[in-house]
């Protein structure tokens, strides 16, 4: 029986999920389900590492336990991966591997002994006690070369940390040395006969170069008096393993490895080498380190590592929550299908290279591809066959005697050539997808999308319909176009198991396109006369501006919120405790009442400005919204677009003081810079704006206390 085992990275539990975990466990699923469908018994392991000073100390200041830490965080991941239908209860993860296990424990002290026991290919001891000093940032777990911190901004003072900007710790101790320096030859020899070992090319270039700049030997052990959290040493309990080091066994022991029950329960024998799937910045671990411990211990390398790219914003800048704008994974699963976030990972980011990931972007592919593409597909193909066929299938083969008549239409009788043409393009797709080149692979699928589509609309089945004598040609386009949507429920499962098992159904077939293997598919397989099921959209359209609206008006801090039409709230009499709910639309209710107590220091991080509007005008095409120019004793005055236009004739406004939010970040509506926010009380079940504004002199810029 042909096995496989692929994991995603364990999540260091210090911090909770975002796209980037879910992306790698999207991707590890696809996988994972493909092999499943192909009939290779699949192991997909994803989860947490757990140990190290990181989560000791996150720990302390939460005042749990170290543990109580972990499943605090655990908890968030099994959240996500429940709502995204990745856990096991949908078809997805076959572990969520924790670091805690105790088997983990027994498995990594197996694992220690063997190195321990093991001589280098030079015929030195594997691992060695020494001493080590050095700089240790503690969110990375690891100790930082020169050229991998930032210097003291003042003498005296540690150097920081280049990833987290915190202060590096001096640490001298006793500790366990790994010998990897005796590994590089070894490591070379790897990568130079197993070309595809490690993926993609440019990613084996530098981890190539790094092991020929050479290699240095690792700690592989703290002091149990700095840091407890962890597997002791076997045979030295004053020692803890470094968290990097029991961590990576996770891929062994999750599934057997020195655990006799684990192995009866799952099999490292039987799964073991995994394809590992990495983000490409901890790629050094996986592709340098853990071969070399693996060597080592005598325990067979892994099939392949594989490092992915990582999503930047969609002007190509690096996410990051300071500069807001991160993807928020409530927002994706609030807004779209598990499917078509699926859909847009894979489509989008070539594998292994960086990709561009915005909520504008999903919607436009997601209602091109999706709802045009192959749900307009879908349903218009069954809703003829339901409309002209009785909703059976049609035969897909045109009698003798109608053969003539067929051709005079220009319909193509021979059925070889669009059964050739798809034939084909599943073959494209089987290979890209075996190279992991998911974009390339959906591509071909949608080559058989655009061409079915186009025999449709060539044949103009709605004219056929009309002539009696023509109802085995229009039955035949039909008949083609079902067996085609067929074939693309089979081979799209593991990209989208909802939107494929919802196209299966309505075809009127038994089972499931899991259990079906795409290589085995024969054209003709769809049974004429068989009952299609209901038609249902599989693929609603996204209406763009609302669902951007929402999105837009959920970003916005909650509290002085005003304007894009109905987001209008000014605050209230701080009579209540209870924390205000994420304003999303604000109305008159929250407008009385529901919001928190802040401090002082909250509210003057809202710089608001006494304005002059200079200019206002409508937008074109959007009948709420008003452009204005508005003087905030700047140099330049501020662009503004307002939600007022409804109740404001631009021309009343012009000369009008008014309360500006000056320091809000500028955004686009409509194509339009607003550099700022005119504030307004809003009331009414419409939320009628009402600008705040003085009836005293008042010069502009003034600040509002
Ligand atoms: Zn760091």
């Amino acid at each position: 029986m042909k096995t496989f085992y692929v994991t995603t990275p364990i999540y260091y539990a210090n911090s909770l999920p975002h796209l980037g975990h879910l992306y790698t466990m999207i991707v590890a699923d696809t996988i994972a389900r493909a092999k499943r469908q192909r009939g290779i018994e699949t192991y997909f392991l994803t989860g947490t590492d757990e140990h190290g000073i990181n989560i000791e100390r996150a720990a302390q200041r939460a005042g749990r336990t170290p543990k109580e830490q972990a499943d605090y965080v655990v908890s968030y991941y099994k959240k996500m991966t429940a709502e995204f239908g990745l856990d096991t209860e949908h078809g997805g993860y076959d572990i969520f591997m924790r670091t805690t296990a105790p088997f983990h424990y027994q498995g990594v002290s197996e694992f220690w002994r063997k190195v321990a026991k093991a001589k280098t290919p030079k015929g030195n001891d594997a691992i060695y006690k020494g001493h080590y000093e050095g700089w240790f940032c503690a969110a990375c777990a690891e100790y930082k070369t020169e050229d991998e911190y930032a210097k003291p901004k003042a003498e005296g003072e540690p150097p920081t940390c280049l990833v987290h900007d915190t202060p590096l710790d001096r640490v001298s101790e006793e500790s366990y040395f790994f010998r990897l320096s005796d590994y590089a030859e070894a490591l070379l020899e790897v990568f130079e006969s197993r070309p595809d070992f490690v993926r993609p090319e440019a990613r084996r270039n530098e981890v190539i170069s790094f092991v020929r700049g050479g290699l240095q030997d690792l700690s592989v052990s703290r002091l149990k008096s700095s840091v407890s959290w962890g597997i002791p040493v076997p045979d030295d309990p004053e020692h803890t393993m470094y968290v990097w080091f029991d961590a990576l066994i996770n891929y062994i022991t999750a599934i057997g490895y020195g655990n006799e029950e684990r192995e009866r329960a799952v099999g490292f024998k039987k799964y073991w080498p995994a394809l590992h799937l990495v983000g490409k910045d901890i790629l050094r671990f996986h592709a340098v380190y853990w071969p070399a411990f693996l060597i080592a211990a005598g325990v067979e390398l892994p099939c392949a590592i594989v490092a992915h790219g990582m999503w930047l914003d969609p002007n190509g800048r690096k996410m990051s929550k300071t500069l807001g704008n991160t993807i928020e994974l409530d927002v994706l699963q609030k807004h779209f299908s598990i499917d078509a976030i699926r859909y847009f990972c894979l489509r989008e980011m070539v594998f292994g290279q960086d990709g561009r990931f915005g909520y504008e972007a999903l919607i436009d592919r997601s209602n091109s591809d999706l709802a045009s593409g192959l749900g307009n597909l879908s349903s218009r193909t069954l809703t003829m066959i339901a409309r002209y066929c009785d909703s059976r299938i049609p035969s897909g083969v045109i009698p003798e005697d109608k053969l003539l008549l067929a051709k005079r239409t220009g319909v193509d009788t021979d059925e070889t050539t669009v059964a050739g043409f798809i034939e084909h393009a599943r073959d494209q797709f089987l290979l890209h997808f075996e190279n992991l080149a998911f974009s390339r692979a959906l591509e071909a699928a949608w080559s058989v999308v655009a061409r079915i589509d186009k025999m449709i609309t060539d044949a103009k089945p709605w004219d056929l319909a009309k002539d009696e004598n023509q109802k085995q040609t229009l039955g035949v386009i039909l008949y083609r176009a079902a067996e085609s949507l067929r074939w693309l429920s089979v081979l799209l499962h593991p990209v989208m198991p909802g939107a494929s098992q919802a196209m299966w159904n309505q075809l009127g077939l038994q089972g499931s396109p899991a259990q079906t293997n795409p290589s085995e598919l024969k054209w003709g397989e769809l049974k004429e006369g068989s009952s299609i099921g209901d038609v249902q959209p599989v693929f609603p359209r996204i209406d763009k501006a609302n669902v951007m609206a929402e999105i837009n008006a959920a970003e916005e801090p909650a509290g002085v919120h005003a304007t894009e039409a109905d987001a209008v709230a000014g605050s209230a009499s701080a009579q209540e405790t209870q924390p205000a709910p994420p304003m999303k639309h604000a109305t008159e209710a929250d407008a009385v009442g529901v919001t928190s107590f802040i401090e002082i220091d909250d509210f003057a991080k809202v710089d608001l400005r006494v304005g002059q509007v200079l200019s206002a005008e409508r937008v074109p095409k959007a009948d709420k919204l008003l452009l204005m120019k508005i003087d905030i004793g700047e140099e330049q005055p501020r662009q503004v677009l307002a939600g007022i236009a409804q109740y404001y004739e631009p021309e009343k406004m012009i000369g009008r003081k008014v309360v500006v939010v000056a320091n809000l970040k500028p955004r686009k509506l409509r194509g339009f810079e607003s550099q700022g926010m005119v504030v307004a009380a809003s009331y009414g079940e419409e939320g009628r704006p009402v600008i705040a504004t003085f009836t005293e002199d008042v010069p502009n810029g003034a600040r509002l206390k």
